[in-house]
């Protein structure tokens, strides 16, 4: 009785993302990656499809984590990992390590990781494996829109079926190619060691006429915008004006 239950898709629209019922409903899903340190905030199961929450979107977990300045961030406060072990945070010419509380280690594979910036003072330089692409930021993008998604179901519960919202399930999974905008921080806030996530729900109206659903994220200190509805930011919410790089996809 009580397994059947758990396999049981929770509501007669289907998954959260793909719609479907076919996809097998026991897996509890994590709004906020677990190697962000959450193990608080979940989805019951019935709500995403195992499908999706071990396919699409754990790649899409994977991908946030290991985009370069979280996992430096990650690495730094030593988050660990969902399997219990500390980050590691790979560089294109170094990797950033923290062994205990106190070590942060520095493996570097270039004489020039580290520049002078002052007598006795050195930077660390660090450079991406390779340079971030459109489809890197389109990533970014779509993991802010899963998480926004889940967030606002624990929320709003069925609301979140609404069909305004349909494309960016296809986009989330990748089912047609995705377009939009990311805002990046261009400097966190180091005294910063909180994850968060603020989204607007229902949709805003912007000056134009347009619906938007802007998610603002905090990881760390470090700031990301984007929204669920909008995909051209002409009109970019007072909050995300300041956050610096805007990157359209
Ligand atoms: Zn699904």
């Amino acid at each position: 009785m009580e397994a059947s239950r758990v396999n049981a898709c929770l509501n007669s629209e289907g998954c959260l993302f793909c719609r479907l019922h076919d996809g097998g409903f026991r897996s509890r899903e994590h709004p906020f990656p677990e190697s962000l340190g959450n193990d608080e905030i979940v989805l019951p199961p019935g709500v995403v499809c195992d499908r999706c929450n071990f396919g699409r979107l754990s790649d899409l977990d994977n991908a946030f984590l290991n985009y370069p300045p979280i996992s430096l961030l990650r690495t730094m406060y030593g988050i660990k990992t969902k399997a219990g072990k500390r980050p590691m945070s790979k560089w294109g010419n170094a990797r950033v390590s923290m062994p205990t509380e106190a070590n942060i280690y520095i493996e570097t594979n270039s004489e020039k990781t580290w520049r002078t910036v002052g007598p006795n003072q050195y930077e660390l330089q660090l450079r991406g494996s390779r340079p971030i692409t459109v489809d890197d930021t389109a990533t970014m993008a779509r993991a802010l829109w899963k998480m926004a998604l889940e967030f606002a179901y624990i929320d709003h519960g069925g609301a979140m079926f609404d069909s305004r919202l349909d494309e960016t399930r296809r986009m989330i999974l990748g089912q047609e190619p995705a377009h939009g905008w990311v805002a990046l921080a261009r400097k966190g806030d180091p005294n910063d060691r909180q994850v968060s996530l603020r989204y607007w729900w229902p949709p805003v109206m912007h000056e134009t006429g347009e619906e938007g659903m802007p998610v603002l994220m905090g990881v760390f200190g470090m700031g990301l915008g984007t929204d669920l509805l909008k995909r051209v930011p002409v009109q970019v919410p007072p909050e995300l004006a300041e956050h610096g790089d805007l990157n359209v996809f």
